[in-house]
């Protein structure tokens, strides 16, 4: 069983290695289909939702 290589997990906002990477929702109308899925640490993933989150309950 050599097939099995583990590609290494690099975040898509930092380029962190990770362990664990989330995939990016970025934003309601963002289009999977056409559009690559972004790929975050744990760090970014949550900053991203936080600015988000601030983005649109603040103003
Ligand atoms: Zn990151």
């Amino acid at each position: 069983m050599t097939q099995s290589q583990k590609k290494p997990l690099v975040c898509d906002t930092c380029g962190k290695e990770s362990e664990h990477l989330r995939r990016d929702v970025v934003d309601e109308g963002y289009n999977a289909l056409s559009k690559p899925p972004m790929w975050n640490c744990d760090a970014c993933y949550d900053e991203k939702r936080r600015r988000r989150q601030g983005q649109s309950a603040s103003q």
